[in-house]
């Protein structure tokens, strides 16, 4: 079984489980795991896996339109290092610092391989879905996509420092609720672009059909990509950009924007379930991150 088929085998089970983060009574909670073989490439520092595993779980909570309030971390290493943990708590509190949240503790354990649980809690009183996208809604995303892909390439050109600065990528908690208001669907792009956007289309129950020119790809990407297909799929099929990806009313657009504290790009519409996802016309393909 991969990652998704024992995801949806939990949901199935879960009715509470299957969104980005469960929500109960306004109470947001979210739980990632990450180590290092499928999540941290040679060279990420500590300081950066803190960074980016808290990270990924508040993106989650921003995913749902919620404030993010706190997170904890349990790390597990081979050998408990002490300018390692240093880092390691240093990056998790400066993620937390970022968003407003507060990094309250974690647990500690040895383990063969690097690994990390993060947990992020968040409160709202009116969560948004990945479920809600209506035909003729405007699809669109936050920021740029693609920032992973090029950091991945990065670290694998022995460019540590870059590979690390473009692992740590801001969680968009502040967007996501000036979003809420106004979003009748969303998730994050933790699977990449291509493949929120089929997840999207399965929980809304609808088809997109997006425009590559329209899409907002990283800076660094251009410097990375071998060639246009390469661009295509960095900034597409790699996923683990942490944006958000949102329907909303093209009513609500010019509003959604000017509350969005970071660039708000409409990439595409709504379609008719039967329509499937489209990029320019043609079926794009459900590629992103799936663990093993
Ligand atoms: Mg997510």
């Amino acid at each position: 079984m991969d990652e998704r088929s024992a995801l949806r085998r939990l949901a199935a089970a879960l009715p509470a489980a299957g969104d980005d983060a469960a929500v109960v009574d306004g109470l947001v909670v979210t739980t990632d795991m990450l180590h290092e073989a499928t999540d941290f490439p040679a060279g990420t520092t500590r300081y950066t896996a803190g960074w980016r595993s808290v990270g990924a779980s508040l993106s989650d909570v921003a995913a749902m339109g919620a404030d993010a309030t706190a997170a904890v971390a349990a790390y597990a290493a081979p050998s408990l290092v002490e300018e390692e943990l240093d880092a390691f708590v240093e990056g998790a509190v400066d993620v937390c610092d970022a968003v407003g949240a507060e990094y309250v503790g974690g647990d500690l354990d040895t383990g063969t391989e690097f690994t990390v649980a993060s947990t992020a809690l968040g409160e709202t009183d009116a969560p948004v879905r990945r479920s809600g996208a209506e035909p003729g809604n405007v699809v669109c995303v936050t920021g740029t996509v693609g920032r992973t892909a090029a950091a991945l390439r990065a670290f694998e050109a022995d460019d540590v420092d870059r590979g690390n600065d473009l692992f740590r990528f801001p969680p968009r908690v502040a967007a996501g609720q000036a979003l809420a208001p106004h979003a009748t669907a969303m998730m994050d792009s933790s699977d990449g672009l291509a493949r929120s956007l089929h997840q999207l289309a399965e929980a809304s129950e609808v088809g997109f059909d997006v425009s590559w020119d329209r899409i907002p790809v990283h800076d660094a990407v251009e410097e990375y990509a071998t060639d246009a297909a390469d661009r295509k799929r960095m900034a597409t099929g790699v996923g683990e950009d942490f944006e958000l990806v949102c329907a909303l009313p093209r009513a609500s657009l010019g509003d959604a924007r000017a509350a969005s504290p970071v660039p708000l790009s409409a990439i595409g519409t709504v379609t008719e379930a039967s329509e499937g996802v489209r990029m320019d016309g043609e079926p794009l393909a459900d590629e992103g991150y799936t663990h093993e």
